[in-house]
């Protein structure tokens, strides 16, 4: 299973990835996460992301389209994978077919998460992170039975610099401009499946499997073999 988890920020592409990674068996490739880490481990790749980040910015195409390209050459992803948070532009999802090509892996499904923009904001806005083991919280929707602190790892949490408000317009406008001319790049491939992403967290997942389930039957279970596993013509 292929699948690229597309959708403006906060609209819980991550979350639901984390879920079907787990239930499905396929790795979660977050551009997001990996960013952030080298942000963390402070190296050249992290010091360069991290002012885009931090404004809510994309970062250049040519950074994270090489991040994924390094990913996508373990072989362990070849059994199926979920991009989440890429591509989100136009050359990266052309640059994401190229190395796919070259890999002879076809991508299965796009999915795109839908979500009222109030509702993102408010979504965004609530959300706290532990700085030590990453927990993900909301002060309204999931807060910490500790307060200010991880219910984990008793560690203060932290909002995140690019969850400030000023920062949350940037990336909605960026989102805008430049991720989505993506829908109608994958609907015109007949690759893109809507879903409403506003409800809870079950039921989106709920919502989400029949998605896939339907893209099994309409894809998989006639002619499609993924390319990864067809015999070489060399
Ligand atoms: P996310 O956690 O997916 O919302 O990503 C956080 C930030 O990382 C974004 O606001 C961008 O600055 C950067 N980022 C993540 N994925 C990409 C991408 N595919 N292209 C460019 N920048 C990205």
């Amino acid at each position: 299973m292929q699948l690229v988890f597309l959708g403006a920020p906060g609209v819980g592409k991550g979350t639901q990835a984390d879920k079907v990674s787990v239930q499905y068996g396929v790795v979660k490739i977050s551009t997001g996460d990996l960013l952030r880490e080298a942000v963390r481990n402070r190296t050249t790749l992290g010091l360069e992301a991290k002012s885009y980040m931090d404004q809510g910015k994309l970062v250049p195409d040519l950074v994270v389209i090489g991040l994924v390209r390094d990913k996508l050459a373990d072989p362990g992803y070849a059994e199926g994978f979920i991009l989440d948070g890429f591509p989100r532009t136009v050359p990266q999802a052309e640059a994401l077919a190229g190395v796919l090509d070259e890999r002879r892996v076809r991508l299965d499904r796009v999915i795109n998460f839908q979500v009222p923009r109030t509702e993102i904001v408010k979504r965004l806005s609530g959300r706290r992170s532990c700085p030590k083991c990453q927990a993900t919280y909301h002060v309204e929707f999931a807060p910490s039975k500790k307060g200010i602190l991880c219910d984990r790892c008793d560690e203060a949490l932290v909002q995140r610099s690019d969850d400030q408000p000023e920062a949350i317009e940037t990336r909605l406008k960026v989102y805008e401009e430049q991720t989505a001319p993506l829908i109608n790049y994958y609907a015109a491939k007949n690759m893109l499946s809507h879903l409403d992403s506003a409800g809870s967290v079950d039921s989106v997942y709920d919502n989400l499997t029949k998605v896939l389930a339907d893209r099994k039957s309409t894809r998989l279970n006639s002619s499609h073999i993924p390319l990864s596993r067809m015999p070489s013509s060399a």
